[in-house]
This record gives structure tokens, sequence and C-alpha cells, in this order.
């Protein structure tokens, strides 16, 4: 063509805008990322998640009582409301790796008191709030399945995979409210709880604010 022929010009810069387009959309696809589980079921060898073979005791409720000194709305305690909680993944290991962006720990029922976490004993589990918060529901989503953020000033607790919800979304909670029942929903390999806690953006350890005895 002619430099002065603009109509091919325009015609061969729309092909060009195209193949770019392609390129850039090729791009995307391949470089998408590949979603880690932020779950694994781990129930049947706690020691994979550091721990003894031994159940861990958990008491009804009164792990949510947090010393002087922890505000209402900072997380404390134990989310899952049974008497033998067991943490199948512990925090920064597995799917649960690198902890600055899926730091968990994940949580199951030992129903039996076999000293293992059990899909029995575990779905259906209540689910509480570890702090006092809004409420922030997200349902089918991937990986973390029906999942609720507790949402309060500095801090913010996630709880994913429930099989049910027993809050709406934009509710006020207080610390021990149920807001869950556990499950498996979303990428999880067996019904566990996922939790989170999150501090001004940064990603905190649960073992750091007692959820466990
Ligand atoms: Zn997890």
């Amino acid at each position: 063509m002619n430099w002065y022929d603009l109509s091919d010009y325009g015609n061969n810069y729309k092909r060009g805008a195209v193949a770019l387009g392609l390129i850039v959309v090729l791009f995307l696809l391949l470089n998408r990322p590949t979603t880690p589980t932020i779950s694994a079921w781990r129930g049947e060898n706690p020691s994979v998640a550091g721990l003894s073979g031994a159940a861990i005791q958990v008491g009804q409720g009164d792990t949510l009582v947090a010393p002087p000194g922890i505000s209402s709305d900072q997380p404390w305690g134990n989310p899952v409301a049974a008497n033998r909680v067991v943490m199948t993944q512990g925090y920064g290991v597995g799917s649960h790796a690198p902890a600055e962006v899926w730091g968990a720990i994940d949580l199951a029922v030992d129903g039996n008191g076999d000293g293992l976490a059990d899909p029995a004993g575990s779905v259906g589990a209540p689910v509480r709030a570890t702090m006092s918060g809004y409420i922030d529901i997200t349902a089918d989503s991937w990986p973390a399945g029906n999942h609720v953020w507790v949402i309060g000033n500095e801090y913010k607790t996630g709880y994913a995979h429930l099989s049910e919800f027993k809050v709406q979304d934009g509710d006020y909670v207080e610390r021990g409210t149920i807001i869950g029942l556990m499950g498996s929903t979303g990428s999880s390999s067996g019904p566990h709880l996922d939790y989170q806690i999150w501090h001004n953006g940064v990603n905190q350890n649960p073992l750091n604010y007692h959820p466990l005895p």
C-alpha cells in the first residue's frame, strides 16, 4: 500500500490490534494462576499437621472467653463448638503455604474419640465467630466454598467450606455467635473448617489466638 492510503493503513492497524488482542488473551490464559487448594483433609493422619496422634480436647464455649485486654473485636478462641476438635492441617504448611497468602489452620471434629478427625463428627458441627464484627458472606466460591468473613476494625476472620450459613450478609455478630455449620464445600477433600485471621491486611497464625487449648 501507499503511505498516503489511509484506508489500508486503517485496516492494517485494525488487523494489528486484533492480533495484539489475541496475543494478550493467549498470554493471560497461559499465565492463569493455578488455584491452590486452601484446605485438605488430613484427618486420617494428624501427624501430617505436625501434631501428635492424640485428639485435642476443647471445651464447649469456654475457650471463647478471652483474657483481660483482648477486646471483643479481636479474634480469640476456637471457632468450632465440639468436645474434641483436631487440627488437620497446620499453619503455613501444605495448601496453607505461603502463609502470607494462604495462611490458615484446618479444624475438624473427632466425633468418636479415637484421636482422629472423622467426617461423621465434623459435618454440621457449629462454627462460631471468634470476634465481633460484620458478616460478609460469599456462597459457592472457589476455593473457599461457602465462606464467611467476620470483619472488625483491625481484624477479620475467615471461615471456609461451610455446609450452611446461620447468619445473613451484613449482620453484626458478637464473639461466640454461630455463623454456620462445618461442611466440605469448595476445594475441600473432606469436612473441615479452614480458619483464617488477618490483622490490618496481614495474615496471622490462628494458633497465636488460642484456637486450641
Ligand atoms: Zn485449609
